[in-house]
């Protein structure tokens, strides 16, 4: 099957479009006027070319982000709350365009896309209630004095995304730092920068200029931004080996920072043998997000550990399941699943598949190319692998695609053992229709976030984020919005009252 098109949406999207960075309310290219290519995962095909920063780009915005800082905290949160509106109806106005271009540029299906537009307006709208609850205390820490708390912005943040939902990152990432009255320098994943730099041109028309600055490129302005001496507070998601270097290359500034990691996981999805099966099986699906992102998720469930009793059954159902699926390019309305980001990434992931067959886990789906796509796209089948042992690697290691491991257990602390046997810990599943089994289990399970009977899902005001290498801080929630404010203490000494009423009455 081909996958035609009435019209063809890189031509409506894309080709005579001017993609420009936003720095200090202008758009503009890359000082030294670079560009990289833009590719289309789903033929293959050099669609456009972007800005590529230097560290020149990230000086001069930098700049902006500081000279805008003062009045954008004067303003407040009521004042900064009618940009966010603004922002919001924009949103909405651009949907179609900014899900096509996902598309496009990520390989993520359009349908899935749109979805994650609609998903940023919660954010946009929850960001500015959750900061007029913000208060401080008093806290009555020694007699005769006043000890009081108020908090204050770091100035210029740095906004690292990573490029598996690049529009929800790049229209929701920034707010919290915004709304507490940080202007932001925002540098999205370099494979994929289109809808960012749509974006670009809505976050210059809802805020004041240098407010919000959109610079594109790879390692060279990441590194320019992460060290740059006015950018106190750096937040970054992305994969574990970026993390660990984005913290050694802050404190080589010679400043120290504060850093949030938002990194990798490698998810356990624990099934017990009274788990209703049918609902276990569409949960793990749903839960790899095949149909949003090809699996290149950190919060997937990429190990799916099945009590033996209903092992086969469960096995067997998800490979019949999976093998419904349609892939096709990304802006077909009939994809349920597109393109891997790169041939790169294709490569890699590829490679684990390879692996896994190899290392002896028998594959129950996919691991091919699907039929009927176009010759020059990143494709690969919705894959299982069942039988998978702890010893190999993709049992072990963020594969970030569509792969996910079923592996066997007999005993509970064996189960235990296995979920909790690798160095991440950002999100697990647990399914089982006892509500005291389903509690113990999540409270022993070493991850950050845990569904009972459910999976993927998480909603703004939740904390969201890993243990162990999956990261450090807790994101889309009041612990995300603290992060963005610095603490400071007011200690007032009271005088004694009567030399003050002798003063005044002359007594
Ligand atoms: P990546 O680490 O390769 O890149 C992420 C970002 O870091 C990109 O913008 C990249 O240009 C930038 N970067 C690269 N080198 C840099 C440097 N030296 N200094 C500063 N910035 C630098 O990750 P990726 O391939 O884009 O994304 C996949 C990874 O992201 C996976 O591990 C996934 O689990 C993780 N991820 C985590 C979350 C989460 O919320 N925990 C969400 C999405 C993705």
């Amino acid at each position: 099957m081909t996958h035609a098109m009435a019209t063809d949406p890189v031509e409506t999207y894309v080709a005579r479009r001017t993609f420009r960075m936003l720095v200090g309310g202008a758009l503009v290219g890359a000082a030294g006027g670079a560009t990289s290519e833009v590719l289309d995962p789903s033929t293959g095909r050099v669609i456009a070319e972007i800005p590529e920063a230097g560290a020149e780009d990230i000086a001069t915005a930098v700049a902006a982000a500081r000279r805008a800082a003062p009045d954008w905290s004067a303003l407040g949160v009521e004042g900064r709350t009618r940009c966010f509106e603004r922002f919001g109806a924009l949103l909405v106005e651009h949907l179609e365009e900014l899900a096509m271009l996902d598309a496009i540029d990520s390989g993520n299906p359009v349908r899935a896309m749109r979805t994650d537009v609609r998903i940023c307006l919660p954010y946009v709208e929850g960001w500015p209630a959750m900061a007029r609850m913000l208060g401080g205390q008093v806290i009555p820490a020694s007699p005769g004095n006043l000890h009081y708390t108020s908090s204050m912005p770091y100035g210029v943040v740095g906004r690292i995304t990573a490029f598996n939902h690049p529009v929800m990152f790049a229209a929701t990432r920034p707010l919290p730092a915004l709304i507490a009255g940080n202007t932001v320098v925002m540098k999205p994943a370099p494979q994929t920068g289109l809808s960012t730099l749509a974006l670009a041109e809505l976050y210059a028309e809802a805020f004041p200029p240098g407010v919000v600055n959109v610079v594109t490129g790879g390692a060279e302005p990441g590194d320019a931004l992460v060290t740059h001496e006015a950018v106190k507070r750096i937040a970054f998601t992305g994969s574990v080996p970026t993390g660990l270097l984005i913290q050694r290359r802050a404190a080589e500034s010679g400043q120290v920072k504060n850093v949030s990691l938002e990194l990798g996981g490698k998810n356990a999805m624990v099934v017990f043998p009274d788990a209703d099966v049918d609902e276990a099986v569409e949960g793990a699906i749903y839960g790899m997000n095949f149909n949003v992102c090809q699996g290149q998720s950190c919060g997937s469930n990429s190990r799916v550990l099945v009590h033996r009793r209903c092992y086969d059954e469960f096995v067997a159902r998800a490979g019949r399941r999976l093998a419904e699926y349609r892939v096709a390019p990304a802006y077909s309305e009939e994809a349920d699943m597109g393109p891997l980001v790169s041939a790169k990434h294709h490569t890699r992931v590829t490679r684990y598949v390879e692996r896994g067959a190899a290392e002896g886990a028998t594959l129950v789906t996919g691991g091919g190319r699907p039929a009927g796509v176009p010759d020059g796209g990143y494709f690969l089948e919705p894959t299982i692998f069942a039988d998978v042992r702890p010893d190999m690697a993709i049992a072990n290691e963020e594969i970030f695609g569509p792969v996910m491991s079923i592996m066997p257990w007999d005993g509970y602390e064996e189960m235990l053992t296995l979920a909790n046997g690798v160095d991440l810990g950002l999100t697990a599943s647990v399914w089982t229709n006892d509500l005291d089994l389903a509690h113990k289990t999540a409270e022993r399970l070493d991850a950050g976030y845990v569904w009972i009977n459910d999976s993927t899902r998480h909603y703004f005001g939740t904390p969201f984020g890993g243990t162990k290498n999956s990261g450090i801080g807790r994101e889309e929630s009041m612990e995300e919005l603290l992060s963005y404010l610095e603490q400071k203490v007011v200690h007032t000494r009271l005088r004694d009252p009567h030399a003050a009423l002798d003063r005044i009455l002359g007594g």
